[in-house]
Formats: C-alpha cells, structure tokens, sequence
C-alpha cells in the first residue's frame, strides 16, 4: 500500500459497491454513463502496461471479480475500459477498470 496513491486509499478506507478477494468496487466520483464503477485491485501495479507483475492466478480472479461486478449490479451488456498511460487516458496510475453501463457520456479519462 502506497499512502500517497489515490487508489491504495480508497482500497483501503473508501466507499465499497463490492469487495472480495484483492479487489474492490467503487462508484466513479465522475461517471461518464448511467452506471460507471471502478474496479480497484488491492495490489499497486501502475498500469495495465505492467499487468505481469499479477501472478497468473490473481490476473484471472481479476478479470472474474470485473465480470461478476458488472452481472451483480445487473449489466448484462456494458463496456470494460482500461486507459493505458497519460496518452491512452490515465490520470490514476494505480491499474483500475472501468465499467460503463447503459447510456454513456464519453469516454473516461
Ligand atoms: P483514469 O482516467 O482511467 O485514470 O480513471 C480515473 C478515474 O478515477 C476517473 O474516471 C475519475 O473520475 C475517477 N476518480 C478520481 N478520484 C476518485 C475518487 N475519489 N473516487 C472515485 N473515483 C475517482
Ligand atoms: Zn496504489
């Protein structure tokens, strides 16, 4: 946990839609679509560039936890957004994933 980083904090203290396992759910403080969460990993990896510092096990339960967060808040059909460097859209250099779901504003990031 890094106390300077944004995301480490909010793992650890922050308002939770989900939790389990190494990774949490949050509301997007600004959502670009009716439905717009975070999902936040407990490990600090910058970003999606480093995804190999996951063990391959945590990398998939990762992925899961995404799916199964979208289906508990009752997506069906949504979009799953990772920006990539400052470049692709990141502003929070702690790996996270979008959720988007049913109208969108835009893009994040
Ligand atoms: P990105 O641009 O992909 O790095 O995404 C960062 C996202 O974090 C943006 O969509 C912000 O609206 C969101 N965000 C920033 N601060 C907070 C916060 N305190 N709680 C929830 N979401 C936040
Ligand atoms: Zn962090």
């Amino acid at each position: 946990m890094s106390s300077d980083c944004l995301f480490c904090r909010l793992y650890a203290e922050g308002e939770h839609v989900r939790k389990a396992d190494g990774f949490v759910a949050v509301k997007d403080i600004n959502p670009r679509a009716e439905t717009h969460l975070l999902v936040i990993p407990e490990r600090h990896v910058e970003t999606f560039r480093d995804v190999d510092e996951f063990p391959g096990d945590e990398a998939k339960r990762m992925l899961e936890f995404v799916a199964d967060t979208a289906r508990e808040v009752g997506l069906e059909d949504y979009r799953v957004v990772v920006n990539v460097g400052p470049g692709g859209g990141q502003t929070i250099f702690h790996l996270h994933w979008h959720i988007l779901g049913g109208q969108m504003r835009g893009l994040p990031g």
